[in-house]
Parts: C-alpha cells; structure tokens; sequence
C-alpha cells in the first residue's frame, strides 16, 4: 500500500528535498509551510501531493491540518528556524520563539501523527536537528539547545514506541546550501568549508538522501540513532 508522508516545512530548502525524495520512492507526500503557501503548492504539484499552510508551534493549526489530511504513515519533522545572536542578546521572546517552532513543533506534530502509527503497527519518525545540537554553536545558544533537544526527544520516543513498530531517528546535518545559510558571509562559508574532511557544504539533497533512506525499510532496525550528515565536520 502507498505510504502517505507529510514533511513540515516542506515548502524550501531541504523540506523540499526531503519531500522530493519520499515521492521519487512511490510516497504520497503532503508538504506543509508557515507563510510561503504559493511554493510549498509548486513543491506539491511537482509531486503530485498536497500542501498544507500551518504553523507547527500553534497546536491547533496542526490538528487542523491532520483533520484536513487525514493520517500519514511517515512524518518528516523538519520545520525549523535559525537565530544568530549573543546570548546576551537573547531576549525571553526570542528564546521561547525558537522552542515554540524547533521543538513544540516537533511535538504537535508528532503528537498528532503517533496515534495512527500505533494503530497501524507501523511508522517512520525523522526528527531534523543539527551539527549545532551535537557540539554547540557560538552565538546560537538558543537554536543550538533547541536541536540539541531534539536528540533527547528521539532517542525517548523511539524507546516508546519501539514496541509499535514505529522508528525515531535525528539527521543532523551540518552546513547546508539554504535560505536559512544565506545571512552568512561567504567568508564565513569558507571557514565552514575549510572545516570539513570534504571541503564543501552540503546540498539539501545531501540530507534528503539520509531521510529516504531512514524512512524506507531497508532502516527497518534502526531507531533513536542521530545520523551526521555533515561532510565531516570536526566533532
Ligand atoms: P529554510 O530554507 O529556512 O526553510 C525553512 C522551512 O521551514 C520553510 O519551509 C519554512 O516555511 C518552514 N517553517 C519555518 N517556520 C515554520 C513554522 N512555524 N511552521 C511551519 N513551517 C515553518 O531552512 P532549511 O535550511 O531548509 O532548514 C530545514 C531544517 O533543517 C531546519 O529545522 C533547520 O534547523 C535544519 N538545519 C538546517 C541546516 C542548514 O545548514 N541549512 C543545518 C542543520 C539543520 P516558509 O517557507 O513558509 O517560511
């Protein structure tokens, strides 16, 4: 039977990627967004899948859209927003901004999503964190801790719902080609480069090609693991 996915996020960047790659599988694959509804409906035409404007952090809006959606099997938890800023800087709003998206997100979504997973005896969680969430990055305290809970977060649900048969894995990638990666200077992209075994950033399909491979079942005994796709970045 075709399995039906949804990638939050989906509209740009590696979202779209990921989204991409489940539907080159044979994936039925709805693709969500916060504000970009216009691209994340070219990302799902592309694909033949629907797309879903929702803020994961408002729980609500994300009920709303699994009752429009209907249950999915694969949930790409990939949503996320970045902040550069000293932690002195860090204002309390920017602090629970950050939360509120890269980690409430991740639980509405998967709160909404489990139940059928359970039921079905079958599902495939993969949790989007961050080389940043693995060794800390300065002047991202507050993203670098958010995806650094997204490690804890997976490894305890893939333990809960082992028995279901549902696996819970983290990609973490590292410097990545987006939207988000546009700010930096390409100074700094150099130093990121230099930084890694392979010399380069990587490509959202870099990363898509890890969540593929994580949500088919050839990754069938693989859960609460956090897979580096991060060209080799000094650990
Ligand atoms: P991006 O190009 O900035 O795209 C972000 C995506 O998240 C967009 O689709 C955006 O929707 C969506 N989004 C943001 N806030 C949302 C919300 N509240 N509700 C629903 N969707 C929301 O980012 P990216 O670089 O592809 O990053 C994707 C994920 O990978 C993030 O979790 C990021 O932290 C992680 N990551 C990225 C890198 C990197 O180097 N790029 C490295 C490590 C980890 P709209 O288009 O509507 O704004």
């Amino acid at each position: 039977m075709t399995k039906r996915a949804l990638v939050t996020g989906g509209s740009r960047g590696i979202g779209a990627a990921c989204a991409r790659a489940l539907a080159a599988v044979g994936m039925d694959v709805s693709v969500n967004c916060a504000a970009n509804g216009e691209k994340a409906a070219q990302v799902a035409q592309e694909i033949g899948g629907q797309a879903f404007v929702a803020d994961v952090s408002d729980m609500t809006a994300v009920q709303e859209m699994f009752r429009r959606m209907g249950d999915i099997d694969v949930l790409v938890c990939n949503a996320g927003i970045a902040m550069q800023k000293l932690f002195t800087d860090t204002e309390p709003e920017d602090w629970r901004r950050i939360f509120s998206i890269n980690v409430d997100g991740v639980y509405n979504t998967c709160f909404c999503a489990v139940p059928h997973m359970i039921r079905n005896h079958w599902g495939r969680i993969i949790v989007i964190s961050s080389i940043w969430g693995r060794i800390g990055a300065s002047c991202e305290v507050a993203y670098s801790a958010s995806k650094a809970a997204l490690i804890g977060f997976t490894q305890a649900l893939s333990k809960e719902l082992g028995p279901s048969g549902i696996t819970v894995n983290c990609v973490a990638p590292g410097v990545i080609d987006t939207d988000m990666n546009s700010v930096l200077p390409d100074e700094t992209l150099e130093e990121l480069k230099a930084s890694t075994a392979l010399m380069r950033i990587g490509t959202p399909e870099d990363v898509a090609n890890a969540v593929a491979f994580l949500a088919s079942e050839r990754a069938s005994f693989i859960t609460g693991q956090t897979l580096g796709v991060d060209g080799g970045f000094p650990c």
